[in-house]
């Protein structure tokens, strides 16, 4: 919280309108379109709605095949899957958690429809490889930007690569509406249709634009709009976006100064922010030689009241999708599933708790 959320809220419910596609709903989405350069931005109700509006967009039909990596939420596999699409998951890089992009062109078939990345952490995917060998292929290009907001690629912002992007306001994200999410739409042709899907299959949105006379149900769609409530808390929060960011950098290079030792002595791997990409301070984790030191160094934390905590599991190994993957190895992914952990990272974090932490990590290490 930095400040003005409850205000906003007791305004938007003053102005009597509390339903999705208000003046809050419209403030936030000129904010993000204007801030990071988006062609369109519609909010949704969770990052998980955006992916599943841009499968809808994409027109997945079942056999359609994704590539994504595997070392990501489920949202980002699920949301296509529910189109009936088959996902061919893509191994982790050796040095960071993002997909392999020199792993990817393997994986393609006449069957492929896009490449889905995740900038996972907020640091970006190597996009010039990634674009170039979806228009080699003709395959759309998706971003799923939940960590993402306010990180670039040679300087220009996630976001704005893929044909869409898909943000995350959840309360565990840098900026957040407890519950909430964008769809960001670069390509000109998707912008009417995204707006139909947003507002359950209807051209609802035409019809208070006075571009129709009467609205009726013309495509697939669902309720992806969020409240104005929610749109509310997220505007106050979109306005500290560079105060936020300050603090959340300052606590990560915290981290990193007290930890680079560990790194340097091979005990930790800390994350790595390749040149053409910036780092929005989403998440600090590192990554241990193996899962029993892993867990045993979870375990400390514990003992010393450090909320740690491992991160995604192989989705390729997960009880719903064991049975339907393809069988290829998948190491590096299987690495960091059972070997990364992340340490508390949030607003409120003072530089006195922080060091605690590095020093109980330290210890652990004999350090
Ligand atoms: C948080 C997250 C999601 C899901 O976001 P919701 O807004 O909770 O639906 C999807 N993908 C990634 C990579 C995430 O980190």
């Amino acid at each position: 919280m930095t400040g003005r959320e409850t205000a906003y809220i007791v305004d938007a419910v003053g102005k009597g309108h509390l339903s999705g596609n208000g003046d809050y709903t419209k403030a936030c989405q000129r904010w993000l379109e204007d801030s990071f350069g988006f062609n369109k931005c519609l909010l949704t109700t969770s990052c998980t709605d955006a992916l599943e509006m841009s499968a809808i967009l994409i027109d997945i039909q079942p056999g359609d095949e994704i590539i994504m990596p595997s070392f990501t939420f489920v949202s980002t596999a699920n949301a296509f899957m529910l189109r009936g699409a088959v996902i061919r998951f893509c191994d982790s890089g050796a040095v960071e958690p993002n997909i392999d992009a020199t792993a990817i062109e393997a994986l393609v078939t006449p069957r492929t429809r896009a490449i889905v990345v995740v900038h996972y952490a907020g640091v970006a995917c190597d996009m010039d490889i990634i674009g170039a060998l979806a228009r080699k292929h003709g395959l759309y290009v998706i971003e799923d930007a939940a960590q993402a907001i306010d990180s670039t690629y040679k300087g220009r912002y996630l976001g704005s690569f893929g044909d869409l992007a898909t943000f995350s306001f959840h309360e565990t994200k840098n900026i957040q509406c407890g519950e909430g999410g964008a769809l960001v739409i670069n390509r000109p042709e998707f912008r009417d249709r995204a707006e139909i899907i947003w507002e359950k299959g209807t051209n609802r949105s035409a019809f208070f634009r006075g571009e129709v006379n009467k609205y009726g149900w013309v495509d697939l769609g669902s309720s992806f709009l969020p409240s104005e409530l929610n749109a509310a808390f997220l505007y106050a929060q979109l306005e500290h976006l560079a105060d936020i960011q300050r603090q959340r950098k300052h606590l990560w290079i915290s981290y990193y100064e007290g930890l680079s030792n560990l790194h340097a002595d091979g005990l930790l791997q800390l994350p790595v922010i390749p040149g053409y990409g910036s780092n929005n301070a989403h998440m600090f984790y590192a990554v241990c030689r193996s899962a029993d030191e892993r867990n045993r160094l979870l375990a400390h934390y514990k003992a010393h009241m450090v909320h740690a905590v491992f991160h995604y599991q192989s989705l390729h190994k997960s009880d719903y999708f064991t049975s339907k993957h393809d069988g290829r190895e998948l190491p590096q992914c299987d690495r960091y599933s059972d070997c990364l952990f992340r340490l508390p990272l949030y607003y409120e974090l003072a530089d006195d708790q922080l060091q605690h932490i590095v020093r109980v990590t330290r210890a652990f290490f004999g350090r």
